[in-house]
């Protein structure tokens, strides 16, 4: 008999307030006890809806029902036909509106927590889950640009085919925004670490440091023996608002000041590489990018942070947990509110954002429900840091060193349904191609792109 408990079996969470201050992980993985107590509400349902929703077919009830067996490493093993990056993706993956969306519980109760077994397995299996083996040398190099999920992934299906690969990351660690986007609170980076030091095992030579399109343009990969290119190089390059005062002192893209937090380790007293503690920091957007922002933000000792963002709650895009942590956390969220102006004082330091009110007006065609400024609403939130987390673009620098390489009017690099570029062996795929998007579909663009490449190469010969 499945467990008809209506609700999700709870995680354990550090206290809000405590955590408020620390930059350690918020929930905890389940016990044997609490996975357990999970599995077995799940319905294992004959048309398995949440497999579905999932955006690698990950084969949900098939591995639930190995926990319930009490066989974690064949739990494991299942997850990982179809997903490279369990442990990440159960943490950061948006179940609410995919897998967990389809499951049959969630019809009239909470639906069974698919992201936390996953993650339970994964953990579970960290320090257990055998070294991969090197595979033998198939005599072909494949050049990845980018050490984000696609092009982790990219590289590891091609290395476990047997194929020569080299990473090449701009950046002085690899992992992409696993690694410089998304706190350590939601993301330690010991458990992407542990991913890319997986893909070493294979045999993947990781070069930091190489900004392709600067240090060797993609027809260069070429000329050095590689017989196909993958760009996964994401969409890093922050969008700001327009208004005015964007250029004063205190003004942060997200980006910025999440890799600094994250990457350069600003948070933690002895590395040379701080960012400036302010008092009250308006944080504007409504995506996971500005939570992470304004947690982080409240973590590095700010006394008050506000979500700012134009549309109502039900509208947001965030995680609905993120958001949940987040109001927990003391965030004040000011919705239907959208910035105008950022004031500076005498010293070209931000002293306040000026906002005006904002009402909906009726759904467009696409169902989303558009803002209207209220006249004469305008008011000043007193805040002396602003940062802008409403968007970002691929970076033009590839496009702009590579020739015959078709890009869109947003910037993004045009596919086919292989991943296949406009030009011949340069394949392309997660941000880079979609526009900022999630971890778990960036990760099926690299297997997509791996499997094509494989094939160009083999019919090459
Ligand atoms: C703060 C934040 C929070 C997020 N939260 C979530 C979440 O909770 N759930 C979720 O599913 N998604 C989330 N996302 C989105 C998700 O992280 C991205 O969709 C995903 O990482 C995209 O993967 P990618 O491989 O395409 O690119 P990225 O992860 O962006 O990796 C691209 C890599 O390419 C490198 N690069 C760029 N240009 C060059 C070059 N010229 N030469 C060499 N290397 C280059 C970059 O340095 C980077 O390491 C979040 C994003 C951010 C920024």
């Amino acid at each position: 008999m499945p467990n008809m408990q209506p609700e999700k079996t709870a995680v354990r969470e550090q206290d809000p307030k405590v955590r408020a201050h620390n930059f350690d992980e918020v929930s905890s993985c389940y016990t044997d006890e609490e996975a357990l107590n999970e599995a077995n509400r799940c319905l294992n349902c004959k048309n398995k809806p949440c497999v579905g929703g999932c955006p690698v077919g990950v084969r949900i009830p098939e591995f639930i029902e190995k926990i319930r067996e009490g066989d974690i490493p064949a739990a494991y093993d299942i997850i990982k036909t179809t997903n490279g990056l369990p442990a990440v993706c159960g943490r950061v993956c948006p179940q609410e509106s995919q897998c967990e969306s389809k499951c049959v519980r969630g019809i009239k109760t909470e639906p069974v927590g698919i992201g936390r077994l996953e993650r339970y397995c994964a953990d579970y299996m960290a320090d257990k889950a055998p070294a991969p083996e090197k595979p033998e040398f198939n005599g072909h190099r494949v050049a990845i640009v980018g050490s984000g999920p696609s092009g982790l992934s990219c590289a590891s299906d091609l290395a476990k085919l047997g194929y020569g690969v080299t990473v090449f990351e701009a950046f002085h660690t690899a992992g992409g925004v696993l690694m410089y986007g998304i706190p350590e609170f939601r993301l330690p980076k010991a458990t992407v670490q542990r991913e890319v030091d997986g893909l070493k095992a294979l045999g993947v030579e990781i070069r930091t440091d190489m900004v392709i399109g600067k240090i060797l343009s993609v027809d260069e990969l070429f000329e050095q023996g590689y017989e196909a290119v993958f760009i996964g190089t994401g969409a890093g390059l922050p969008n700001f608002m327009g208004i005015e005062g964007e250029s004063l002192v205190g003004v942060f893209s997200a980006n910025e000041y999440l890799t600094r937090t994250n990457l350069m380790k600003a948070y933690l007293d002895d590395y040379d590489t701080p960012i400036s503690r302010n008092r009250a920091i308006a944080v504007v957007g409504g995506g996971n990018v500005a939570m992470d922002a304004a947690r982080s933000a409240l973590r590095l000792g700010a006394d008050k942070v506000y979500i700012v963002y134009r549309r109502s709650a039900e509208e947001m895009p965030a995680r609905r947990e993120e958001v949940h942590h987040a109001v927990q956390e003391g965030i004040d969220f000011r919705y239907l509110t959208n910035p105008v102006e950022i004031l500076g004082d005498e010293n070209g330091r931000v002293r306040a954002i000026r906002c005006q009110k904002m009402e909906l007006t009726e759904p467009d065609q696409s169902g989303r429900r558009g803002v209207k400024p209220i006249a004469g609403s305008e008011f000043e939130i007193d805040v002396d840091a602003v940062i802008m987390a409403i968007g970002t673009s691929p970076n033009p620098l590839i496009r702009s060193t590579t020739p015959g390489l078709e890009t869109n009017r947003r910037g993004c690099f045009v596919v086919d349904e292989n991943m296949l570029t406009s030009r011949e062996g340069v394949y392309a795929g997660g941000d880079a191609v979609t526009g900022a998007a999630t971890v778990i579909l960036a990760m099926g663009a690299g297997k997509s792109a791996a499997a094509a490449i494989d094939e160009y190469i083999r019919n090459k010969k």
